[in-house]
């Protein structure tokens, strides 16, 4: 957080990556090989999920460790609450302070997969603010701490075709101020396609008092398909340009990627002129649509890279 304030103060863009802990061995290799190259490109920070119900947790907290000492970036890992007993919340937050990690995106989680509602277990916690809450009595100043906001407000207050009412986005606000409140450092967002609903829910929430940067999060469309499954999920309102720009090229993997890349550079253009300086990119562990992003936006500079790095090396040096 340190190093978006000072950003924002000498109005110099930042941008993150976020990554998933893949399903097999096979591809957790090819992430890192995958990150390195992005973290050359100077990230402030990466983070790696948490699998919903605590499903990766394992992996969770091998990939932040191995991101944190071995690719040498800053590394936030993100911690859910779901169906997680409070001795292993603890375990996490030791494990990771053992090795050097400092960051923490605390979260609610959804249900495990199968499951529609989100259980608290017996001496568990209820919600993402119990979780800071445990974080910064447990371990003083020790993390920074991240938690999530919703632009168009949590899916939970969506009632039926009537979408969100002023009530609940209220209620959804006044909820985030008091995480923020109880000790968190940074608000990340959930993803959204109208910057204009953004930049309105950074202005709501500065109105009520929230003062700690707010950091879009921004996930360019790679693939018709994921796009659709995913702002289903996630109940993201599209708007009606993006409907009609993907609605002929739907079935052109190439053009959708294309366009992708296109809407999103021009998202965080927007967002960078009303003042945010950190974009966090949802990468889904793809790189080209990202890189390309923050390339339209002269963050970054492929000529910049170290030559030094393994992958410039030629492949030859790798033989035993
Ligand atoms: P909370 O902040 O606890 O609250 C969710 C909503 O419930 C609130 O917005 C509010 O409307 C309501 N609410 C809860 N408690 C109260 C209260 N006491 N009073 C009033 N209202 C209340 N999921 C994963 O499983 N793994 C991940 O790694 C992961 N990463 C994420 C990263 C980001 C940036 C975002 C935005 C989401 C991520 N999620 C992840 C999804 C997230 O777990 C779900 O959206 C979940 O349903 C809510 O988590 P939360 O931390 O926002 O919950």
């Amino acid at each position: 957080v340190e190093k978006i304030r000072a950003a924002e103060v000498e109005d110099r863009p930042l941008f993150s990556f976020e990554y998933f802990p893949p399903r097999t061995d096979e591809g957790v290799e090819n992430l890192f090989e995958r990150m390195e190259r992005m973290v050359s490109y100077g990230p402030s920070f990466c983070d790696i999920t948490w699998g919903a119900g605590g499903s990766t947790a394992d992996l969770t907290l091998d990939i932040s460790n191995r991101m944190q000492n071995m690719v040498c970036v800053e590394t936030m890992m993100h911690l859910t609450c779901t169906n997680m007993p409070v001795e292993k919340i603890d375990h996490a937050l030791d494990t990771i302070k053992a090795n050097g990690i400092q960051n923490v995106l605390a979260l609610r989680g959804d249900p495990p997969h199968g499951q529609d509602k989100f259980v608290q277990v017996a001496g568990g916690f209820a919600c993402a603010l119990d979780l800071v809450q445990h974080i910064r009595a447990k371990y003083g100043d020790y993390f920074g701490i991240t938690v999530a906001g919703y632009p168009e407000a949590h899916p939970d207050m969506i009632q039926g075709e009537e979408g969100v009412s002023l009530e609940g986005y209220n209620n959804d606000l006044t909820y985030l101020k008091r995480k923020v409140d109880a000790g968190a450092d940074l608000i990340v967002t959930q993803l959204f396609y109208d910057t204009d609903i953004f930049l309105k829910f950074v202005n709501d929430c500065r109105q009520i008092g929230i003062s700690c940067p707010i950091v879009p999060g921004i996930m360019p469309i790679n693939n018709y398909k994921g796009f659709v499954r995913m702002t289903g999920f996630c109940k993201t309102k599209i708007p009606d340009e993006v409907k009609a720009a993907l609605e002929p090229i739907k079935d052109n993997e190439e053009a959708v990627k294309a366009y992708g890349i296109h809407l999103g550079t021009e998202m965080c253009r927007k967002i960078l002129a009303n003042g945010i300086k950190t974009l966090h990119l949802y990468t889904l562990n793809m790189e080209k649509s990202a890189l390309a992003i923050l390339m339209n936006l002269g963050l970054i500079d492929e000529s910049k890279i170290p030559r030094s790095l393994p992958w410039r090396r030629p492949t030859n040096v790798f033989r035993v």
